[in-house]
């Protein structure tokens, strides 16, 4: 009987010097985290790649499962753990190729980070090729094999396997900074939190619902969005802000042709205010140009000239058509097209203005105390926590009110 264990590769490209051990300790306290409590395991750092050795290997596929979903990991193996011996090497490859599946014709694919092991990846090739013709009599095909057995010879062991999981790539979460995503639970805004996680940046989600004018479902959304990417480990925690009560107020004062841009400014600087406390770097959106009248690139300026933070939109040049399909490959899309109004319903002119201007803009808002919108959005915060081993919580800061002995939490009025 052989040992178990998953490999986990990842791109190595750009990965050089004290960057890369830094990313790679932050992939490793990743998974750590995804796979607690599934098994008894050890996870270190071998040659390039991080190796999770499994007590229990029944639980296997559910670790595998865990791990490629975690931004940073290219592709998992399944592998065994053999001896640097090639008779071992050739029993290890005879299981392997069982699991398989179906194929008649095969190569064997041996690598070896350590020169130390006298025989040549060739030899191996050669060798343990040999004996899986001898047991399953079908060809090697060394241009396009139906199956390949890999072998990977290291300090100490070899891994042998063939079956790969792909990972989604990119970077581990914690290595690219914290931003605020502004996520409203439609389809667009989940699918620009998975790309920013999957560059590595931890994300805090900011929802507005419609309360108190409409209920809190969108809330309900928003926080089930945040519990299908905890999975990959993006999203620390997801604020919610009751708007309905700053739209009633915008849309008494307003023009009605400007109140979206107005909305969507106040959502800015609501995120900026938190962004500071979170000390996250940038603000994100689901935008994508010209998808709705809100959307132009005028009305993009407009909306941007009240931000003092980067504004990112990872879907700015992508069709509709790709970025369902890409909600759809990260689980989301299902419970984006729920029913249920988040705030964008509320107050909704017939006629957007397509090409606000930033003097527009500010005139439309004079007549609105925005600074005193923006305390009452942060006083009437709640949130949600998410498993995220990247995520740190912003300092508790204390104020102290007039009789109150102990000060009171201002970074949330909520639970
Ligand atoms: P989405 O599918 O992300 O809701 P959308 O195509 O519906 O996007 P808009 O409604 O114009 O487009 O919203 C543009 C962006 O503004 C959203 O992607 C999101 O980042 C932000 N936004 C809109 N509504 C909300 C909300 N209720 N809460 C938080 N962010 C919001
Ligand atoms: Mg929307």
């Amino acid at each position: 009987m052989f040992e178990r264990a998953i490999l986990v590769h990842y791109h190595e490209i750009g990965l050089k010097g004290r960057n890369r051990a830094h990313f790679e300790n932050v992939l490793k306290r990743n998974i750590r985290a995804a796979v607690g409590g599934l098994t008894a395991h050890e996870t270190r750092r071998i040659a390039s790649r991080l190796l999770v050795r499994l007590s229990d290997p029944e639980r296997r596929e559910d670790v595998i499962a865990r791990v490629t979903a975690l931004p940073g990991v290219s592709y998992v193996a399944d592998a065994f753990v053999t001896a640097r011996d090639l008779k071992d090497m050739g029993r290890a490859a005879i299981l392997s190729m069982e699991e398989a599946g179906e194929w008649d014709s095969f190569r064997v694919e041996a690598r070896r980070s350590n020169t130390d092991f006298p025989v040549s990846s060739n030899q191996i090739n050669v060798e343990v090729g040999q004996r899986l013709v001898d047991e399953f009599g079908r060809r090697v095909d060394l241009t396009r094999p139906e199956a390949t057995c890999f072998i990977e010879v290291v300090q100490g062991d070899a891994y042998v396997y063939s079956r790969r999981v792909d990972g989604p790539g990119g970077l581990p979460v914690g290595t690219a900074g914290k931003v605020v995503a502004l996520l409203s639970a439609g389809i667009d805004s989940p699918v620009a939190t998975w790309r920013m996680g999957r560059r590595g940046a931890v994300v805090v989600g900011l929802h507005f619902s419609g309360a108190p004018v409409t209920d809190d479902a969108s809330i309900h959304r928003a926080y089930r969005i945040g519990g299908i990417l905890e999975r990959s480990q993006i999203v620390g925690r997801i604020y919610a802000v009751p708007f309905g009560e700053i739209q009633r107020e915008v849309s008494l004062e307003a023009p009605a042709d400007l109140r979206v841009l107005i909305y969507r400014r106040l959502m800015i600087r609501i995120g900026e205010a938190i962004a500071v406390r979170e000390r996250a770097g940038a603000l994100v959106t689901g935008e994508s140009l010209g998808q709705v009248a809100s959307q132009t690139l005028e009305n993009i300026a407009a909306v941007d000239a009240v931000a003092t933070m980067p504004l990112l939109r990872p879907l700015i040049g992508d069709d509709k058509q790709d970025i369902i399909r890409e909600a759809q490959r990260i689980g989301t899309y299902e419970t984006s097209i729920m029913p249920g109004d988040d705030c964008c319903t509320l107050f909704m002119p017939r006629t957007p203005a397509t090409r606000a201007t930033v003097e527009q803009l500010d005139d439309g808002e004079a007549g609105l105390d925005v600074e005193r919108m923006v305390r009452d959005a942060l006083e009437s915060l709640t949130h949600r926590d998410f498993e995220c081993p990247a995520y740190r919580s912003p300092p508790r800061r204390k104020r102290r009110d007039a009789g109150s002995e102990n000060g009171r939490d201002v970074l949330d009025g909520g639970v």
